[in-house]
């Protein structure tokens, strides 16, 4: 089949209400994102630091992308078939920058060289590889948010499990979808406390489709082992509370569960994570596990 591919001099700094797409594609086409990474490719050596930064250039997504015939209501789902990493990628200690900022006296930057399967922190530190999605999301309802900003048309979410062989769902708001995509990290965990993972630029290879009348609120992923519902809000405690509420809605779609027993069930089977704590807004998700979820719906039967 034929790859759509998008360079990444096609990139949008916002996700906005009214979005022109660079390319439209049909559901079930396979698209190829060429993404920069977060710092806009601006740090190119050890000796350069977020001064000077052209923060204009920070947090480009590749794209929009339409997908013909999505509508309102829809949701958008992306299979995340391969994530290609550059050579290098950029880890950075900022003062004022994540959760420790405030005792970091002296900038850092490391150039981490990225192989097949590993990456190689120095000090004769080598990390295995997993590469993930940091932004990925449509267009918004209403308002206009920043490629740095997490919500509930995605964005920067820099959710570990936004990988390759997983598939995000993401709730359409405007016609098309409108999907862009950027901020590839070959590895980050969750969390990604000092507030970069290994910035990478990267090549996405998804396939994407449209489950039409989904009534998703927020965006969802499958991994192989799990389904988790993601959320950002201004705390932990609110993003948790929603990511819990779209877990509790899921139940109650997919099985005989009502509202309170898949509360209970939550309590006692779901897994609160956090994705990250170090975006305008917080990120969680509430995953649970493939194997309780086909245990419950076999017993609904
Ligand atoms: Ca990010
Ligand atoms: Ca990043």
């Amino acid at each position: 089949m034929a790859v759509t591919v998008v360079e990444s001099t096609h990139v949008t700094y916002e996700f906005n209400p009214s979005m022109t797409p660079i390319a439209e594609v049909e559901p079930g086409s396979l698209v190829e994102f060429h993404t920069a990474d977060a710092l806009g490719g601006q740090i190119r050596s050890e000796a350069d630091t977020l001064d000077g930064l052209d923060f204009s250039q920070v947090n480009p997504a590749t794209g929009p992308v339409a997908i013909a015939g999505a509508k309102p209501g829809d949701a958008l789902k992306v299979e995340i078939l391969e994530i290609r990493t550059a050579s290098h990628g950029v880890v950075m200690a900022v003062p004022g920058l994540g959760l420790l900022g405030d005792l970091v006296k002296v900038p850092q930057t490391k150039i981490v060289p990225i192989g097949e399967e590993y990456v190689d922190f120095g000090s004769g530190l080598v990390l295995p590889k997993r590469p993930m999605i940091g932004v990925i999301g449509v267009a918004t309802a209403q308002e206009s948010v920043p490629c740095g900003t997490p919500g509930d048309h995605g964005g920067n979410m820099d959710t570990t499990d936004i990988c390759a062989g997983s598939t995000l769902l993401l709730p359409v708001f405007q016609p098309g979808a409108m999907l862009a995509m950027g901020d590839v990290h070959a590895l980050m965990g969750d969390g990604e406390i000092c507030g970069t993972g290994v910035e990478c630029p990267a090549r996405v290879l998804v396939r994407v489709n449209l489950l039409k009348a989904a009534g998703l609120a927020r965006p969802m992923v499958y991994t192989k082992a799990e389904v988790q519902a993601i959320a950002s809000a201004r705390t932990v405690s609110e993003a948790s509370a929603l990511a819990v509420k779209d877990m509790v809605a899921y139940l109650q779609r997919e099985t005989d569960l009502d509202f309170n027993e898949s509360y209970m069930f939550l309590s006692l089977s779901g897994q609160m994570r956090i994705s990250q704590l170090v975006d305008p807004l917080l990120t969680v998700r509430m995953a649970v596990s493939k194997d309780v979820l086909s245990c419950l719906q076999h017993a609904a039967k």
